[in-house]
């Protein structure tokens, strides 16, 4: 029988998810969906024949809901994941869990207290297939321990209405969580850089930033963020080791040979890069929740993604650098 999902928010990601969900994977069923922008809750209706409820709390009370994915505001997940974990329905919530460490750790009580993981936080790089590859070579030791990480954010450009700190809390974030998952160490310190701006800067955006982040056994990690570099979506990754370096492959497209010129085309956007990610992470979301467990990152890893993008915030108000404190992984989370 379909595991029923009832959604929260159905916006540009949201919408994608119900596509996937009635589409293209196996085993779940959207029943009931809300979103405070009527329009989209329409249209979103009409792609699943779900039915539109009047709140959140109507789609996680719901009788024919089994387990809830948000994709509303960030501002907004925190008190519907909340309300989840109190109707004790497993939870898929896009990033960020929340938009505050604060809220993140409330949820992260509330969810040992109810004694059991409900939560999966929606950071699908770690579904990436090279990412996973990347992973299984640093796993497996042949190449020695990591000693520096080399990695690019760069996106084509972004509207007037994203910020300085955006570059850590909606960009970053994903590196945020994913590097920490591939090299299974958690970060120490943080500190931001301000190369010249590009011409391309908003007045309440500074463009690029170079990252540093630190771990326990001190690896050290640079993330160039540069959201207006014009030519395409750009995600790198390399992790140089004792032994040898291992560099994420690209996306794989035909090399063409024309007018005297060879080229090869790159991705411009992240859904067209992350597509398949997405696929395997909403997949794996509800084959593990109808077994009662959750495989993917946790409100563990969303509150350590939060507390690392506070420090590189103040990192980048300060230009000094900031120590990252979140306490040791509780045994529920091991
Ligand atoms: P979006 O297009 O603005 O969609 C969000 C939708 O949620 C909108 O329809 C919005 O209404 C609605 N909404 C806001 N508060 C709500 C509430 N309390 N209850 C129900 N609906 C509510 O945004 P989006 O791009 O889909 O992003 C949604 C979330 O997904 C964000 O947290 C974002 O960071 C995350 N995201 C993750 C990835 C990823 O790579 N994992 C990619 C994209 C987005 P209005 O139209 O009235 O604003």
């Amino acid at each position: 029988m379909d595991w029923r999902i009832g959604v929260i928010g159905t916006g540009a990601i949201g919408k994608e998810h119900i596509d996937r969900i009635t589409n293209k994977l196996s085993g779940g069923k959207i029943t009931a969906l809300t979103d405070v922008n009527p329009e989209n809750a329409k249209s979103a209706a009409s792609l699943c024949g779900a039915r539109i409820e009047h709140s959140d709390k109507d789609v996680i009370n719901a009788p024919d809901v089994d387990g809830i994915l948000v994709a509303s505001w960030g501002s907004a997940h925190a008190s519907s994941v909340l309300a989840a974990i109190g109707a004790g329905k497993p939870v898929f919530c896009e990033k960020p869990l929340a938009t505050t460490a604060g809220d993140c750790k409330k949820i992260v009580d509330a969810e040992m207290n109810r004694g059991k993981k409900l939560v999966q936080v929606g950071f699908m790089r770690r579904y990436d297939r090279g990412y996973l590859q990347v992973k299984e070579i640093l796993d497996g030791g042949k190449i020695g321990k990591p000693l520096m990480l080399h990695c690019t954010h760069r996106n084509m450009s972004v509207g007037e209405n994203y910020t300085t700190d955006m570059a850590v809390t909606d960009t970053a974030i994903h590196e945020i969580d994913c590097l920490h998952w591939l090299i299974n160490e958690q970060y120490v310190s943080a500190q931001v850089l301000f190369p010249r701006a590009t011409k391309y800067c908003h007045p309440k955006l500074r463009d690029p930033q170079f990252m540093i982040l630190t771990t326990e056994s001190g690896i050290t990690i640079d993330i160039e963020v540069f959201v207006n570099c014009q030519f395409g979506y750009d995600i790198e990754c390399e992790v140089c080791c004792e032994d040898g370096v291992v560099k994420m492959p690209e996306p794989a497209f035909p090399t063409l040979r024309y007018k005297a010129a060879r080229s090869v085309a790159m991705e411009t956007d992240w859904k067209c890069r992350f597509a398949d990610a997405y696929d395997v992470e909403i997949q794996d979301w509800i084959n593990a929740a109808k077994e009662g467990k959750v495989k993917g990152p946790t409100a563990w890893d969303g509150y350590l993604a939060a507390v690392t993008a506070d420090a590189l915030v103040k990192a980048q108000g300060s230009g000094r650098v900031e120590p990252i404190t979140t306490g040791p992984c509780p045994d529920f989370y091991k």
